[in-house]
This record gives structure tokens, C-alpha cells and sequence, in this order.
């Protein structure tokens, strides 16, 4: 028992659990995309978080309350290095890249890209450069779908 925590033990992070990976300053992201097409939704900006709009099913607090509405993207992603599997937020330009830059392919899985952030800032404009589209994909994994790990990316 953790001297630190009373009750239940706190869960051990399974190997298979997907997370949000946030693009760091300075950090350099090889990841081949596994999802079939990118994910795209509309958030809301609290001012201190974002908040999913849920205009598409239902009335929308945020619409309401008239705040700012940004797009997000999301894709499920393999990173080459670490060897594991984690989501990436995209950006509305860097959504627009890949997908320009994608034309002529039928699906996304498969395409090798590389994330980074402009400058030193941790909301530096974020930087995709596609490096590799001919990934031998018959050994890495399914794409998962995307919205529900965006949904917990804005519920922290
Ligand atoms: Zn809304």
C-alpha cells in the first residue's frame, strides 16, 4: 500500500491505454498516422479551457454563452521511436497540410509525418512535415476512433 493514498490504490497505466500527446517546445514527434482520416470538431474556448461544442446533437452551452469556437483535429498516431501508440491535437493549418499534401493517397494510414512548435512557447504554431508515405502498416496496429480522447483531453 502507497502511504499516499487511502482507499483503493491508484490504477496502473495499462501499456494499451491511448493518451493525448501535446507537442513540446523544442521536441521533434516521428509518428506514422494509423487512422484511416482525421478527426475534426468544434471546441469552445471557457477562457480557461476548452469545452466540446455540441451544437451537431443537442443545444450548446458554449454557442449560448456565445464563446470563442475553434476547430480541433485529431488522429491516432504510431510513434516510430518510443514504439507505442498515442492521439495528436491538429491544428487547423497543419489539418490543411496533411491533407493537401495527401491528395492523390485514398486514406491517411500509413502517411509518416513529423510534429514540431515554432519558437519556444507551448502554444508555438504547430509545424507538420510529411516525411515518408510508403510505411509498411501489416505489423502496426488498428486506428481507434479519435473524438472520444479529445473529449478527455478537454475534460482536464
Ligand atoms: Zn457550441
Amino acid at each position: 500500500m502507497n502511504a499516499k493514498v487511502k482507499g483503493l490504490e491508484i490504477p496502473k497505466r495499462s501499456r494499451n491505454d491511448t493518451w493525448v500527446q501535446r507537442v513540446r517546445p523544442g521536441e521533434r514527434l516521428k509518428v506514422v498516422i494509423l487512422s484511416e482520416v482525421l478527426w475534426g470538431m468544434h471546441c469552445h474556448w471557457t477562457g480557461a479551457r476548452s469545452v466540446e461544442c455540441t451544437k451537431a446533437e443537442k443545444a450548446c452551452v458554449g454557442c449560448e454563452r456565445q464563446l470563442p469556437t475553434r476547430w480541433k483535429g485529431g488522429l491516432h498516431v504510431w510513434d516510430l521511436g518510443r514504439r507505442e501508440s498515442y492521439f495528436v491535437e491538429i491544428t487547423p493549418r497543419a489539418a490543411r497540410r496533411i491533407v493537401e499534401q495527401t491528395e492523390n493517397r485514398s486514406t491517411l494510414r500509413g502517411v509518416c509525418i513529423e510534429l514540431s512548435r515554432s519558437g519556444t512557447k507551448v502554444n508555438g504554431r504547430l509545424v507538420v512535415q510529411i516525411v515518408d508515405m510508403s510505411i509498411d502498416m501489416k505489423r502496426l496496429p488498428a486506428g481507434q476512433a479519435v473524438s472520444p480522447a479529445l473529449q478527455w483531453l478537454w475534460s482536464r
